[in-house]
């Protein structure tokens, strides 16, 4: 892993390039997809420690018990397309440092980042056969799914895959983490800071053309979002879109003329039932690449939880305004919702901070922090509809996902034989 990690340095550049002429997102965006993931190639350069069992001597007389995790055996891995190197890197550097070997299927949109990984992995001393990729779509992953010798998944998509895999899986006796679809939220308060907040709503709600996981789509505005439309707008519209191998490029493209084409649809359906389209960002045409999947930045305001548009995750750059009168009824809106990947505050008040962090039910908040992803020794810790299983991605759940756990009961001691009891061991009879 350090020298994967040195490997991956050195290609950042290439790496990059490829995202953005497979995905469309910005090369600085590109970077970011591949640096967020050489933190957990980073993270399992120190994981031995998190591999540790533990030990108590003399339980009893002369009986020690200690525990030791061990690899699974054969763990596998299924990727979305909106971060192709990061999620690949979320999931074989843990796997393989715990002692597995790894199958790993790409999205099949962009699968070219993953290639480069695993070319790195072998490059750095990966035995052969260790990391394993696998091209393809849905019969591939029910393969996966079906297959006896793999013991574990690992699942990065939409809720429609990742509730089938985990079921399909699941019922195959895998071990299944599945992290799914999101629809999170920003309330901001009338006392939050006015040029950072709304530097975030744009840079989280914009970035990557919406297409993250982690991106801000929804901001409930605590007494209405009159007062910071106008300024949202006039930052919205200054974002330049355009390809994403441009310099100065602020979106690039959606990934898909069927994604661009449901975009659509969802902002149509939101104008259809009362919302006010106050920025529109479709029909733009990006000189020079006239039949690219553009979608200009979109703001609805006047959402209401009702909406098609606020009920399904839209992955596209659109930005949906609601309001509450109070932040208890904001609160109340976000928790409704069935996703829970992540929250954001944004407020100047201690005591409003320290309401929403307890009160709020999503797995990963934010304090005047608009994409709050933690490191990789915490994890990555969606909630709710946003995640399926008991264990999370990386940090010390990773570890626990990756390794069977066994503890060992040992004797040694030098007494005479006292006879047989087929009495059930207690620690007054050894
Ligand atoms: P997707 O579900 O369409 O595809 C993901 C993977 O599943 C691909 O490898 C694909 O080949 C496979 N797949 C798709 N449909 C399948 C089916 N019916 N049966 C078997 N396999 C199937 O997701 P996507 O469009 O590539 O990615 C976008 C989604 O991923 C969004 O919903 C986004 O929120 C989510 N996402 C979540 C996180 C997170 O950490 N929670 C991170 C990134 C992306």
């Amino acid at each position: 892993m350090f020298k994967l990690q040195e490997l991956i340095r050195r290609d950042m550049d290439k790496l990059a390039l490829n995202i953005t002429t497979e995905q469309g997102k910005t090369l600085r965006d590109a970077q970011g997809d591949v640096f967020r993931g050489l933190e957990v190639v980073e993270h399992a350069c120190g994981m031995a420690t998190l591999q540790m069992g533990e030990y108590v001597s003399n339980v009893s007389s002369g009986i020690d018990t200690y525990s030791i995790r061990e690899p699974l055996g054969v763990c596998a891995g299924i990727c979305p397309f909106n971060f192709p190197a990061m999620i690949p890197l979320w999931m074989f550097p843990m796997a393989v440092t715990c002692g597995n070997t790894f199958i790993l299927k790409p999205s099949e949109k962009d699968p070219g980042a993953a290639m480069i990984l695993a070319e790195l992995a072998l490059e750095a001393g990966l035995p052969d056969g260790v990391l394993n990729i696998v091209h393809g779509t849905n019969d591939i992953v029910n393969n996966i799914c079906d297959d006896d010798d793999i013991r574990a998944i690992s699942f990065v998509g939409s809720n429609t895959a990742g509730m089938h895999i985990y079921a399909r899986a699941a019922s195959k006796g895998k071990r299944v983490q599945s992290n799914m679809g999101a629809k999170n939220h920003a309330i901001v308060m009338p006392d939050a800071s006015i040029d950072a907040t709304l530097n975030s709503l744009i840079a989280a709600g914009f970035g990557a053309a919406g297409q993250r996981c982690m991106a801000l789509s929804t901001v409930v505005f605590v007494g209405g979002s009159r007062p910071w439309e106008d300024e949202l707008i006039k930052r919205a519209k200054a974002l330049k879109v355009n390809a994403g191998i441009e310099a100065g490029t602020d979106l690039g493209p959606v990934i898909s003329r069927q994604a661009k084409d449901r975009i659509y649809r969802l902002i149509q359906s939101g104008t259809e039932s009362g919302a006010r389209a106050v920025l529109d960002g479709r029909n733009i045409v990006v000189p020079g690449y006239e039949a690219g999947n553009f979608v200009g930045p979109t703001i609805l305001a006047d959402v209401t939880s009702d909406m098609e548009c606020y009920k399904e995750e839209i992955f596209g750059p659109v930005l949906l305004c609601m309001q509450a009168e109070s932040l208890e009824e904001a609160i109340t809106i976000v928790n409704n919702n069935k996703y829970g990947n992540g929250a954001s505050i944004f407020t100047s008040s201690g005591i409003a901070a320290r309401k929403f962090q307890n009160d709020i039910e999503a797995g990963q908040v934010g304090i005047n922090v608009p994409i709050p992803v933690p490191l990789p020794f915490f994890s990555f810790t969606g909630s709710k509809a946003s995640f399926a299983g008991d264990l999370n991605f990386y940090g010390k759940a990773g570890v626990q996902f990756y390794t069977q756990i066994k503890t060992v009961t040992q004797q040694w001691k030098d007494l005479p034989v006292q006879g047989v009891s087929l009495a059930m061991p207690t620690s007054q009879k050894t």
